[in-house]
């Protein structure tokens, strides 16, 4: 098992600072405003995947925000594993963005939560589809690349959901992480448990949720002491030869 390396963070920090201070005179409505323009990019996790040893995805629904993604992002970068985050359109802004823009700098998969988190299958296709499209849209103005995967809010499906939506359906095992009393030694054994060759792992990056975040410090190196490879929900279909077809209507928890 080759463990990724640890990777460096790379902050190049580009100022400029030009213009000169008016006159006084001449202060007046022309006030220059001096603008630093920060640029700040994350090394890429290095990781090998041999498709001979079990593989395994970690993926995150309901961010991105500032704070719990960001916390999440951390024990990435410490293990040297990639995950892949299911987003709220709705989370998206500014601040989130650029979560979202390390997220992916680090090898992360940026994927499609819905933009309101509502029980899509009691919608028509139209609002359906605009939940989808709102999130790719997004996700491609911060990454450059649209969606890949779509995780159905609440795994609430129908038939005009899988019509409509031209994505894959992922599921996972989960630990039930979005409720606050579910101990971090309970997210841990209830993880640990059901991980399998192939599993998507489903937890939750939503703001506050740091029981998560803790009960990645025993998921992660449990799992690679086993042996696992953490990749993400594309590599994991991958490494296992499974072709994805948007027209499908599957649900896909276990990858074999
Ligand atoms: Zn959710």
């Amino acid at each position: 098992m080759k463990k990724g390396l640890f990777p460096l963070l790379i902050a190049a920090a580009m100022l400029s600072a030009c213009g000169t201070a008016p006159a006084e005179e001449t202060v007046t409505a022309a006030e220059t405003t001096t603008t630093a323009e920060t640029e700040v990019t994350y090394a890429k996790l290095e990781y090998e995947i041999d498709p001979s040893k079990p593989v395994v995805a970690l993926t995150f629904d309901d961010g991105p925000n500032t704070t719990t993604t960001a916390q999440v992002l951390d024990k990435l970068e410490l293990y040297g594993v990639p995950a892949s985050f299911f987003l709220i359109g709705n989370n998206i802004n500014d601040a989130s963005a650029e979560v979202v823009k390390r997220a992916y700098q680090m090898g992360c998969e940026i994927d499609n939560h819905s933009k309101s988190h509502a029980y899509m299958n009691q919608m028509e296709a139209d609002a359906i589809i605009e939940e989808v499209m709102y999130v790719s849209d997004k996700v491609e103005e911060i990454t450059g690349e649209p969606t890949k995967f779509f995780r159905p809010p609440y795994i609430a499906t129908n038939t005009t959901m899988y019509d409509n939506i031209d994505m894959p359906f992922i599921c996972g095992v989960g630990c039930n992480d979005w409720d606050n009393m579910v101990t971090v030694q309970q997210r841990i054994d209830n993880t640990l448990n059901q991980v399998q060759d192939g599993t998507i792992i489903l937890l939750h990056d939503a703001q506050g949720n740091i029981k998560t975040v803790e009960a990645l410090d025993t998921i992660i190196p449990a799992l690679l002491d086993e042996g696992y490879q953490f990749v993400t929900v594309s590599e994991l279909f991958e490494s296992k030869g499974v072709e994805i077809s948007a027209d499908d209507s599957n649900l896909y928890t276990i990858i074999q």
